[in-house]
């Protein structure tokens, strides 16, 4: 059986006025959602998706991971339709919402959006997801390489997230993980800013999740800190058979996280 330990970091950056990422780190689930509206409430969605996910989870953890996704995500796009439909402010907004999540012994991935998830294993990084992005499609189709995709104009478009306004259509993926393993899920203040060699030294070098995820900020904003970066890292471990009762918030020793704008340096 496996677990994981992990830790969070978030940052609104140095230019924005704000920090409209959410995350969570637990034992069984890892998510960063990164909220886009800008005066439509992004960082209302991004939390909205952030509890949403957290708590079908904690509710169910013996469920399927899979469904358990599937069913995160729908329920996320009910809940911004129904505070959409209270303030007119926040019908535009919108999150992207990555997530892994274990039963202990299968893995899923769930993932809307250009946050990223990232696997780092027997020395090499390499990427668990696919950015739902414009110049992502052009790389795909061989018109352009991806270091052409990280300085394009257009880098930003988006074009899936969670919203209110239709459902959306996540990835859903199982993905292989071993003890050993370290994860790291982050928003694209990172990845916009951060190489994935650099991405790579600091998960290699860093002792523990806490220091790794830290260190990814910290190189952020050095880099600029041109958006709000959260990070989440995870190294994966062995752990104890999941009861179907629940999960008791004292069995482990490391503190759940949720990475609230309001709670968090910057
Ligand atoms: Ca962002």
């Amino acid at each position: 059986m496996l677990r994981f330990r992990s830790a969070g970091s978030s940052h609104r950056g140095l230019v924005r006025e704000g920090n409209e990422d959410s995350g969570f780190a637990g034992p069984y689930l890892q998510l960063v959602a990164d909220g886009v509206g800008g005066a439509a409430a992004g960082e209302v969605a991004s939390a909205t998706a952030a509890y949403v996910v957290t708590a079908l989870h904690l509710a169910d953890p013996t469920a399927d991971v899979l469904e358990l996704l599937a069913r995160s995500v729908e329920s996320a796009h009910e809940q911004l339709r129904a505070g959409a439909a209270v303030d007119n402010a926040r019908s535009g907004m919108g999150t992207t919402l990555t997530a892994l999540l274990t039963d202990g012994v299968r893995v899923a991935l769930g993932h809307v959006g250009d946050s990223r998830a990232y696997r780092f294993g027997d020395g090499e990084l390499s990427r668990l997801s696919r950015d739902h992005t414009f110049v992502q499609t052009l790389v795909d189709g061989g018109a352009i390489t991806a270091e052409e995709a990280r300085r394009h104009p257009h880098k930003n478009v988006v074009l899936e997230v969670v919203t209110g306004e239709r459902p959306s259509r996540p990835d859903l993926v199982l993905v292989d993980l071993v003890v050993g393993d370290r994860v790291l899920l982050c928003s694209d203040g990172l990845t916009d800013l951060v190489e994935d060699d650099r991405i790579a030294n600091r998960l290699a070098a860093a002792t523990d999740p806490e220091a790794a995820a830290s260190a990814l900020v910290d190189d952020a904003l050095a880099a600029g800190g041109l958006d709000n970066v959260t990070c989440v890292v995870a190294d994966v471990v062995e752990g104890p058979r999941l009861q179907p009762d629940g999960l008791r918030l004292g069995a482990f020793a490391d503190p759940y996280l949720v990475v609230d704008p309001a709670a968090v340096r910057g």
